[in-house]
C-alpha cells in the first residue's frame, strides 16, 4: 500500500507491520533510486519538507530537531572535552549542524555511504545540510563499518545516525561494529547510536543495549519524542569507556540563554536527565 487517498503518502515497513503513518503531499520534489536505496523528498501540507528512504521517514522539517539535538548533545555533554567527533550516516547533515554548535568541538569527521542522500539534502533540505558547510567538517563517502576498521584511538565521540536496520545499515547494529567503535575511540570516549523505539521494536532496543553493555563498562538507553517516527518515540544507546561516567548527569550544562544562542530548541540539562527515565514495561525488559 503506497497511498490511502490521492496526494497522501503512507509509510510502510516490515519493521512495524499493521499500522502506518500518513501525510498529505503538496509536491514530490525528488524520487530516485540510488545504488543503496529509494530516495524521496516531499513538500507537505503540515510537516514541511520530508526525507523518506526505502519507504521510511528519516526526517521532517517540523520535528527533526528533537532527534538531531538529542543524538548529538547527549553524548557531547557526557564528555568532558569532546574535541573530535565522528558521525556515521547522517547524510541529511542535521547531526553535523548540531554537533558543530557545541563550543568544545574542534573537528568533525563524517562518513555517509550514499552520495545521493547528501546531494539531494543539499538541494532540498538546506535547513539540515547547512551542517556540511561548517569549516570543522571533513566528509567521506563510504561504508561506516569499513571506515571504522581503519581508525584507532582517534575520536572523543562517535555518533551513529543510521537508518533503521534494513539494507546498508544492518551492520551498524551488530556487536562487531560496537567493538570497532570502541577501538576507534580515545580513552574515556563515548558512543551514541540510534537504537529504535520500545513501542514496536523492543527486541532491537534490547539487543542494541545488550551489545553496547557487552562492549562498554557504562551503557544506557535514552529516549526522545519525534511525532513523525513510528509510535512517536525513538531512543539511543550511549556507551562510555570511562567506567566512572554517570551518563544521567551532563558534565557540561548550558543555561537557557546559551541554548537559545546556539539555536537549540529541544535539548537542555533537565531533558538530558529525564531522557534516561523509562516506563516500567521497558525497565522489566532491559534491566537485569
Ligand atoms: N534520523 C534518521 C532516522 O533515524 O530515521 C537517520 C537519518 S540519516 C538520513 C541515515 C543515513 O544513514 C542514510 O543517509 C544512509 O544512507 C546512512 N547509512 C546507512 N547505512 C550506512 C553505512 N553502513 N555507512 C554509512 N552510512 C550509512
Amino acid at each position: 500500500m503506497d497511498t490511502i487517498k490521492k496526494n497522501w503518502y503512507s509509510e510502510s515497513c516490515e519493521l512495524w507491520p499493521g499500522s502506518t503513518f500518513s501525510f498529505e503531499v503538496k509536491e514530490v520534489l525528488h524520487d530516485e533510486r540510488s545504488l543503496y536505496q529509494h530516495i524521496q523528498v516531499f513538500d507537505t501540507i503540515s510537516l514541511g519538507k520530508v526525507l523518506v528512504l526505502d519507504g521510511i521517514i528519516q526526517c521532517t522539517e517540523k520535528d527533526e530537531f528533537s532527534y538531531q539535538e538529542m543524538i548529538s548533545f547527549l553524548p557531547l555533554c557526557c564528555h568532558p572535552n569532546p574535541e573530535k567527533v565522528l558521525i556515521v550516516g547522517g547524510g541529511d547533515g542535521g547531526v553535523a549542524r548540531d554537533v558543530a554548535k557545541h563550543p568544545q568541538v574542534k573537528e568533525i569527521v563524517q562518513v555517509e555511504i550514499d552520495a545521493m542522500v547528501i546531494e539531494v539534502s543539499k538541494k532540498y533540505l538546506k535547513f539540515m545540510s547547512v551542517g556540511f558547510d561548517n569549516k570543522k567538517m571533513t566528509l567521506h563517502v563510504g561504508d561506516g563499518f569499513e571506515f571504522m576498521k581503519n581508525h584507532s584511538h582517534e575520536f572523543d565521540v562517535i555518533i551513529t545516525d543510521s537508518s533503521d536496520p534494513v539494507g546498508p545499515a544492518v551492520n551498524l547494529f551488530q556487536e562487531n561494529y560496537f567493538s570497532l567503535m570502541k577501538s576507534a575511540l580515545k580513552p574515556n570516549g563515548i558512543v551514541c547510536s540510534q537504537a529504535g523505539t520500545y513501542w514496536d521494536s523492543m527486541e532491537l532496543v534490547k539487543n542494541t543495549l545488550k551489545i553496547c553493555k557487552n562492549q562498554f563498562p557504562v551503557a544506557a538507553y535514552a529516549t526522545t519524542s519525534v511525532p513523525t517516527y513510528p509510535c512517536g518515540q525513538i531512543g539511543f544507546v550511549i556507551g562510555s569507556l570511562d567506567g566512572n561516567a554517570n551518563l544521567l548527569n551532563p558534565v557540561r550544562e548550558f543555561s537557557l540563554e546559551q541554548l537559545k544562542n546556539m539555536d537549540l530548541k529541544y535539548y537542555n540539562s533537565d531533558v538530558h536527565k529525564a531522557s534516561f527515565s523509562l516506563p516500567s514495561f521497558v525497565r522489566y525488559e532491559i534491566e537485569p
